[in-house]
């Protein structure tokens, strides 16, 4: 989506309301497997040749979770602001990462898209008492039992395990 300066130039600047495109490289994670469009919200206030983005991006985001792969569907919702320079930048703009905007439009995609990674969740489970996946055969353990599991145990325990099978018989 971009924003233009004219209207950023209003009293009161521009009103950004509007669904952006869809990102295109899903972070380079591996287990984020659908970011949905991205809505801009916010406002653009623009005098002298400098404009402020303030607002927030909000996406529907696709996870897998880390222990067992499910898909995990989350809201993103991750705040927005940026500053935007029509003339060349100064030494000062470009330590403050400013981003040169020079035509007659400013283009908000890659701020909002930089706005979604970072608002990503860093782990993502589908609950907290996610078993997870066999390590052997790589069935879910959430929903089905392997036998893996029984013959790993070490056979101080077997004895244990039987009676604890027996008493929830
Ligand atoms: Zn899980
Ligand atoms: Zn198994």
């Amino acid at each position: 989506m971009k924003v233009f300066w004219v209207d950023a130039e209003k009293p009161g600047g521009a009103e950004l309301d509007d669904w952006s495109f869809r990102v295109g490289d899903l972070a380079r994670r591996v287990d984020v497997w659908r970011i949905g469009p991205l809505h801009v919200r916010g406002r653009a206030i623009a005098s002298r040749g400098v404009c402020e983005v303030r607002g927030r991006v909000l996406a529907e985001v696709g996870y897998r979770c880390s222990r067992c792969l499910g898909a995990v569907e989350d809201l993103v919702d991750a705040p927005l602001q940026e500053v935007f320079a029509r003339a060349p930048l100064s030494r000062e703009q470009v330590e403050a990462d400013v981003v040169h905007s020079p035509g007659e439009a400013i283009e908000l995609d890659t701020c909002a898209e930089q706005a979604i990674f970072v608002g990503l969740r860093a782990q993502v489970l589908c609950s907290p008492l996610c078993k997870g996946l066999c390590p052997v055969c790589g069935s879910d353990r959430n929903t089905a039992s392997c036998a893996c599991e029984a013959e790993r145990i070490d056979p101080r325990w077997e004895a244990l395990g039987d009676a604890v099978r027996r008493g929830g018989e």
